[in-house]
C-alpha cells in the first residue's frame, strides 16, 4: 500500500476582514489522526469577540457594497482566481480531509480535485441567471434585481470538510453574500487553506471571514443579529437549535440535516448486486455519507441470502489507513463518534438484533468494524453515521414502505428490484427528497435533479440553482401603474 503524507498543518487562524490572527488553543479536545489515535495538534477556537469582529466585517463589507455592488459579471473574474487557487491546493486538501474525516483518500482526492469546478459552475450560474432583469410590463419600466441578504453565516460538518466549505462559500460569493465560515472542530484545516485561496484570488476584505470552534461558537455566530442568512449542514438536534437561535431575527435558514434512509428490497431483486450496492453505499465515505442506505428493509424470501450477500460483500473491502491509497474503507473521524456507534450497536443487540461483524478489530485508531444487525423490528430514531447496516424482513411491499416512512428519514431512499417501473412506483411514496432504484451512487441522477428535504430532514433543497437562490431575495423595483381599481 502507498502510505501518502501530510502537508504541513494549517495553523487555524481566524480571519478577520481580510488578516489572519491566531485563534487561542480550545479548553478541550484535540486533533487527532483516526488511523492510530495519534494526537496531531491542539484544538483551537475562535474567542467570542473574535466572532463578534468576523460579524461585525461580514456586516460592514455587505453595507459597504464593497462585494455585491461588483454585480454577476465584476465578481466572476475574482471566483475563476479562486477556482484556479483550489486546483493547486487540490492534493493538500485531500490529504488534510482523509486525516480530519477517516474518509479514504482515494475519494477525498475526488473531492479535493472537483472543488475548483464547483467554483466554475456557480460563476456560469450566476452570470447565466444576472443581477437583474426587466419585467414584462404594459406601461413603465418594472426590473426585478437580485439582492444578497447581507452577513452569512456558513456551518460546516466534518464528513466532507472541503467540499462544503466551498460549494457555501462558492454560491454566497456569486451571490454577493459576505460570509463568515465556521467548519466543525473535528475538521478545521482544510477549510482553513480554502480561505486563503479566497484572499489571494482577490476577494474583498470582510467577503470571506473564518472563525473556529464548537456549538458555543457556532451559537453565537448564528444569533448575532447583524447574520441575516445561515446555511447549515449537520445533524437534526444541531438543526433544531440553529432555527430556535434564527427565530428571534427571523434569520433566513437553510439546514441540510441527517436522516436514517431506508432502503427497500423488493421480492424479485437481483440479491448479488442489490448487496454490491447496498454495501458500496453504507461504506461510502467510510460510512459517514448523508444520504447513505442505513436500513434495509427486505421482503422475507430474501432475507437470508441478501445477508449472505452482504456479509461476502463486505468481506471485500480493503480495511485501512485513510491514507493509504487502496484503503476502501477507513476509520471513522473521532473517537466520540466510534463510541456512539458502539452503543447503538448495543442497543440493537439488547432489543434483540443478531450482530454480524466482518473483519477484525483494530487495535488502535477509530475503526469501527463494518457490520450488519439482523432484526424482526428495528427501533432507531436517530441516524446511525457509520458503517453500520440494519436488516429486517417485510411481507410485502406495502409493510416495506410503511417501515421505510416510519421514524427519521427524509434525505435519501432506495428500492431494489428487477422490475425497475414497480421498483420506481414504489420509490414515489417514500418521504424523502431523493431516491434510486437498483443503485447508490453519491452523484445525481440527472442533470435537473434537485430535491428537497423532508420531515426533519432539514430546510430548503439540494440543487445547484436552489442554493444560489437561497442566498439573495429578489426586489422589484418599477414604475406603478396608475388608474388600478385598487
Ligand atoms: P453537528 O450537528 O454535530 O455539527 C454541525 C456543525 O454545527 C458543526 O460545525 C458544529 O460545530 C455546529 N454546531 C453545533 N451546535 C451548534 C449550535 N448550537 N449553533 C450553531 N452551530 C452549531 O453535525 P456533524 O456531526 O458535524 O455532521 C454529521 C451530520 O451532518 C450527520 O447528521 C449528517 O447526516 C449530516 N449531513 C447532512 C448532509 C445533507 O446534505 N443533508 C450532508 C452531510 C452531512
Amino acid at each position: 500500500m502507498t502510505h501518502v503524507a501530510l502537508p504541513e498543518l494549517p495553523a487555524s487562524r481566524t480571519w478577520i476582514d481580510g488578516s489572519p490572527e491566531p485563534s487561542a488553543v480550545a479548553e478541550a479536545g484535540a486533533l487527532h489522526d483516526p488511523n492510530t489515535g495519534r494526537r496531531l495538534a491542539a484544538a483551537r477556537a475562535s474567542s467570542l469577540e473574535q466572532v463578534e469582529r468576523a460579524v461585525g466585517a461580514a456586516h460592514a463589507a455587505h453595507e459597504a457594497g464593497i462585494w455585491r455592488e461588483l454585480g454577476a459579471e465584476g465578481r466572476a473574474p475574482v471566483l475563476e482566481r479562486f477556482a484556479d487557487e483550489l486546483d493547486a491546493l487540490a492534493e493538500d486538501i485531500a490529504r488534510l480531509d482523509a486525516v480530519n474525516s477517516g474518509v479514504p483518500i482515494s475519494v477525498t482526492r475526488l473531492f479535493g480535485g472537483s472543488n475548483g469546478d464547483t467554483v466554475r459552475d456557480v460563476v456560469a450560474r450566476s452570470r447565466a441567471l444576472g443581477d437583474s432583469r426587466r419585467l414584462e410590463a404594459d406601461h413603465g419600466d418594472v426590473r426585478l434585481h437580485r439582492e444578497p441578504w447581507g452577513a452569512t453565516a456558513l456551518i460546516m460538518p466534518w464528513n466532507a470538510p472541503s467540499a462544503m466549505a466551498v460549494k457555501k462559500v462558492a454560491y454566497a460569493l456569486a451571490a454577493g453574500a459576505t460570509t463568515v465560515l465556521k467548519p466543525s472542530p473535528a475538521s478545521p484545516w482544510s477549510t482553513e487553506l480554502v480561505v486563503e485561496a479566497a484572499h489571494r484570488a482577490g476577494v474583498p476584505a470582510g467577503a470571506v471571514n473564518l472563525v473556529y470552534g464548537g456549538g458555543d461558537v457556532g451559537a453565537v455566530l448564528v444569533a448575532d443579529p447583524h447574520i441575516r442568512a445561515i446555511s447549515m449542514t449537520g445533524s437534526t438536534p444541531t438543526g433544531r437549535a440553529i432555527a430556535a437561535a434564527a427565530a428571534p431575527n427571523l434569520t433566513r435558514l437553510r439546514l441540510e440535516l441527517g436522516s436514517n434512509n431506508p432502503a427497500i428490497v423488493r421480492a424479485d431483486a437481483d440479491v448479488e448486486a442489490t448487496a454490491a450496492a447496498l454495501v458500496s453505499g453504507a461504506m461510502k465515505l467510510s460510512g459517514q455519507w448523508c444520504e447513505a442506505p442505513r436500513r434495509v428493509i427486505v421482503h422475507d424470501a430474501l432475507i437470508d441470502d441478501l445477508v449472505d450477500a452482504l456479509v461476502r460483500e463486505l468481506g471485500r473491502l480493503r480495511i485501512g489507513s485513510s491514507l493509504d491509497e487502496e484503503t476502501t474503507l477507513g476509520p471513522v473521524a473521532f473517537e466520540a463518534r466510534q463510541a456512539e456507534l458502539e452503543s447503538q450497536l448495543a442497543a440493537l443487540e439488547a432489543a434483540g438484533a443478531h450482530a454480524i461483524r466482518v473483519g477484525d478489530e483494530r487495535p488502535e485508531g477509530w475503526f469501527f468494524t463494518p457490520t450488519v444487525a439482523v432484526a424482526e423490528h428495528v427501533d432507531l430514531d436517530v441516524e446511525i453515521f457509520g458503517p453500520l447496516l440494519t436488516v429486517q424482513p417485510a411481507d410485502d411491499d406495502a409493510e416495506a414502505l410503511r417501515l421505510a416512512n416510519a421514524g427519521h428519514v427524509g434525505l435519501a431512499g432506495y428500492v431494489f428490484g428487477r422490475d425497475e417501473d414497480a421498483a420506481r412506483v414504489l420509490g414515489r411514496d417514500i418521504r424523502a427528497g431523493e431516491i434510486k432504484v437498483n443503485g447508490t451512487s453519491v452523484l445525481d441522477m440527472a442533470p435537473g435533479s434537485a430535491q428537497s428535504f423532508f420531515g426533519a430532514s432539514g430546510i430548503g433543497g439540494h440543487g445547484d440553482a436552489d442554493v444560489l437562490d437561497f442566498f439573495s431575495g429578489v426586489r422589484v423595483v418599477g414604475v406603478d401603474r396608475p388608474g388600478l381599481p385598487l
